[in-house]
């Protein structure tokens, strides 16, 4: 079977969340179940100034939008040393800081910057003579894509190829005026209640969800979640219209590259029977964050995140003092809104010996403090998979999370009926005092240290590699196929 994945951002290339993470490893599971799966992204200054090896390919080629045309190019790499992934070069478009945004909020040419990729992607297939069986197009940058062909674009190329589209976070929708609808090239009767037409705005997204074979979400409560007003950002009904085509497959997580085992960003390697040596980690933490030792005995909390609302920071800014008088240490690694980014300033500065706040994006630092910390605190008020909780699981790090989409899936409470598969806390009601219970009761188990040392095993030993999703990845392509 062959397959493009279009992904907007792919990691080692650009990154700004956990969709470069699954971009950047799902398909080489794929290839592994034996399909010629290949991959498409824009090529971002961050990509160019990273030096990788880029062969050009094919020719110039041209989209004409409005009254302007843009030309592009194609270029090629391998990845994960055996992934086809082509390059959408355009300097004009994708040649800036940020990858949608910077300071000043979002590019105001959005728009124009995903239809051009979107029409490039059709392009490349036709230049490397690739018709994919399936087309796997994720979150709102890539959702015209499923209505050009079901516009026919491609003149019978695409005539057999299937279209299937992942909802990473339904909160960002690709809203634009409605006079960009022309832009695109797609025939007017495309732009009513039942296409792209959002309240009087054009919606990436919406596109995506009507004019896709399949749609997928990245958890299985989350699929059912987005399905209610509370967390289905105004597409609820859209959705509920679909919800048989409409599956939650769990994103796994790279364990090449967070192990504990392999972790040469840590500093000192550790597995389940050298567990003894986590402490080290701990200690290095401590004194790269400025934090006295004497937080060695103490039970240490880390975050690592966007800092955005839906992530649950202000329930932590509010449980903050009740947290800190357990005895615990706080650690945040996270850059995002200025208000959360100065509220986190203050409260680090008024408890400097038990809090740290790292206002930036630095990996390195987020596998020390995944390696380090003792729990890891994720209150999101929605989280449609969740990435942190996960690999906080592996390094015996345990996830203290509210029960919504794909941490509720992930984390089993250690609640005195699930004594003995219990891998970490959760809370339910989206305040400051559930999430205060859950880490009152992660507290007081962390005293009980061979109990705590269970807890931990029983994490560690969980297993959310991509073969099994990737397994489902590729039975839902052959549905799609079949439809
Ligand atoms: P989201 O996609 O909503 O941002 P996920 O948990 O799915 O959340 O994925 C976030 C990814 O980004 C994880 O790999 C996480 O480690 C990384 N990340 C987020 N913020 C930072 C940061 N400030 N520094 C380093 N890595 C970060």
């Amino acid at each position: 079977m062959k397959v493009l994945y279009v992904s907007s951002e792919v990691v080692p290339f650009a990154k700004t969340g956990g969709l470069a993470d699954v971009a950047g490893v799902l398909p080489l599971h794929v290839q592994q179940s034996g399909c010629d799966i290949r991959v498409v992204t824009p090529l971002y200054s961050a990509t160019q100034k990273k030096g990788f090896d880029l062969d050009p390919i094919g020719s110039e080629f041209k989209v004409q939008m409005g009254l302007k045309t843009y030309s592009g190019l194609f270029l090629k790499a391998v990845f994960k040393q055996s992934v086809p992934i082509y390059f959408v070069q355009c300097d004009e478009l994708y040649v800036r800081d940020g990858l949608y945004g910077d300071q000043d909020g979002d590019y105001p040419d959005n728009a124009e910057r995903y239809i051009f990729f979107c029409r490039a992607v059709l392009e490349l297939c036709r230049q490397i003579d690739f018709p994919p069986d399936v087309m796997h197009c994720n979150d709102w940058q890539t959702g015209l894509i499923p209505a050009y062909i079901k516009a026919g674009f491609g003149t019978g190329f695409f005539d057999t190829t299937a279209t299937v589209f992942t909802i990473h976070n339904i909160a960002y929708q690709g809203l634009s005026g409605w006079d960009k609808f022309e832009l695109t090239g797609l025939p007017h009767w495309f732009y009513d209640m039942r296409g792209l037409e959002y309240w009087g705005q054009m919606s990436m997204l919406k596109a995506g969800i009507i004019f896709s074979g399949i749609i997928t979400t990245v958890s299985r409560k989350y699929a059912r979640e987005i399905l209610s007003p509370e967390y289905g950002c105004g597409l609820e009904g859209i959705l509920h219209d679909r919800r048989t085509d409409l599956y939650g497959v769990l994103n796994g997580v790279d364990y090449d590259e967070w192990n504990p085992g392999t972790d040469k960003l840590i500093v000192t390697r550790y597995t389940a029977q050298t567990l003894k040596l986590k402490k080290q980690c701990k200690k290095d933490l401590l004194v790269q964050c400025g934090l006295p030792e004497a937080l060695l005995a103490a039970p240490l909390i880390g975050s690592i995140s966007r800092l955005v609302d839906q992530k649950g920071f202000d329930l932590i800014a509010e449980a903050m003092d009740r947290l800190l008088r357990l005895g615990a240490g706080y650690i945040l690694l996270g850059s995002g809104d200025t208000a959360y980014e100065r509220l986190f300033k203050k409260l680090a500065s008024r408890n400097k010996n038990r809090m740290s706040f790292c206002c930036a994006y630095d990996n390195q630092l987020a596998h020390k403090i995944e390696a380090g910390c003792d729990m890891f605190l994720m209150p999101s008020r929605y989280e449609p998979c969740g990435l942190n909780q996960i690999y906080s699981l592996k390094y015996g790090t345990v996830p203290i999370v509210r029960a919504t989409g794909g941490l509720d899936d992930s984390i089993i409470d250690c609640s005195a009926d699930a004594l003995d598969t219990g891998n970490g806390f959760k809370f339910e009601e989206y305040t400051a005092d559930a999430l205060f219970g859950a880490v009152q009761r992660a507290v007081a188990l962390y005293a009980d240290a061979p109990r705590w040392r269970e807890i931990m095993l029983k994490g560690m030993s969980c297993d959310f590699s991509w073969a099994l999703s990737a397994a489902e990845y590729c039975r839902l392509y052959e549905i799609a196929s079949n439809k």
